[in-house]
């Protein structure tokens, strides 16, 4: 089989790592910079060059895009469907999850638990606004932010109002909500490949940090899920449409609260403090899901 895995970066872990998995099960892949890729589009008629030569016969592609390239890079993902590729997560859901706002929309739609959210537009509105959300401190956070850049814990009404004033001056799109203080600045990653939640960790925040993501010093160890947080990430990923997704939870008094959904989840950290190979887990998936589409086309 030819796969295709859209990176910037070949060299990353989560790169290499799934290079390596598809090579070891003998199939042939190659990493492309989405950059790198152009297209045309015309009736009927999708074509994709890179670096002066046509791409094509890709049987699948697994795109793991920045969110800083997630504009081009899901065009490119987009051309990749059109020219009948198969992706666990399609560009759709890509854009999807990278909005914070959108996705907590769905998931609230589809009754799964998240902290309480707000947001609004206009300064005016900003006293009702926290008024929604019950008593400090709040948490208020970038929309397009990663990696626990842009998220803020406010402790009292005043650093609520002149945060959301400050994102508002740099004309920021942002969402405000309960802080969670019983999670106690610790949540759970929860690897989810196809129906089964493959791997899990939960982090931990470091000493007087709350935000528990491993750039800012959190540390992973491995956990054991309830029955209840494995159905929580399961929906989660589902109702996002990926195939493969990297769902946060918090643990809270309520139950299993969902904090974010990656359509592209690292893998170093998960498979260190799991010792699962995740990346033989995404082939896996990938490879399968693919089997029956070429049979089938293989009869027309
Ligand atoms: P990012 O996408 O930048 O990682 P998150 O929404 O996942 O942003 O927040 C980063 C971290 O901050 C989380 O992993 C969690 O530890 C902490 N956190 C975020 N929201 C809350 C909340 N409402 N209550 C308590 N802790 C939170």
């Amino acid at each position: 089989m030819k796969i295709a895995i859209l990176s910037r970066n070949a060299k990353l872990y989560s790169t290499q790592r799934l290079v390596e998995a598809a090579r070891v099960r003998g199939h042939t892949v190659r990493v492309l910079d989405p950059l790198r890729c152009y297209m045309q589009i015309a009736p009927g008629q999708f074509l994709l060059r890179y670096k002066g030569k046509p791409l094509s016969g890709i049987d699948a592609v697994i795109p793991r895009i920045g969110a800083s390239v997630t504009f081009y890079g899901t065009a490119v993902l987009r051309q990749f469907e059109l020219m009948g590729a198969y992706t666990p997560n399609g560009s759709d859901a890509v854009l999807r999850a990278r909005d914070k706002l959108r996705c907590h929309q769905i998931l609230a739609g589809e009754g799964l638990g998240l902290p309480v959210t707000v947001f609004g537009d206009n300064p005016d509105d900003t006293g009702d606004l926290l008024g929604m959300l019950g008593k400090p401190p709040h948490v208020i956070k970038l929309n397009e932010g990663t990696q626990g850049t842009g998220v803020i814990l406010a402790e009292n009404a005043g650093a609520s109002r002149s945060v959301i004033e400050a994102f508002r001056g740099l004309y920021a799109n942002f969402l405000v909500q309960e802080f969670i203080a019983e999670a106690k600045g610790a949540d759970l990653r929860c690897f989810v490949v196809g129906d089964q939640v493959v791997a899990a960790m939960r982090r931990q925040a470091g000493e007087g940090e709350f935000r528990s993501n491993l750039h800012r010093g959190g540390k992973a160890t491995p956990v054991k899920l309830s029955a209840a947080e494995i159905d929580t990430a399961l929906r989660a990923a589902r109702a996002m449409g990926l195939g493969v997704a990297g769902v946060d939870l918090l643990r809270s008094k309520r139950g299993p609260l969902v904090l974010e959904v990656n359509s592209s989840p690292g893998l170093e950290g998960i498979e260190g403090a799991s010792g699962v190979d995740v990346a033989g887990a995404i082939i896996d998936f990938v490879t399968s899901a693919v089997r029956p589409r070429g049979r089938s086309r293989a009869k027309t």
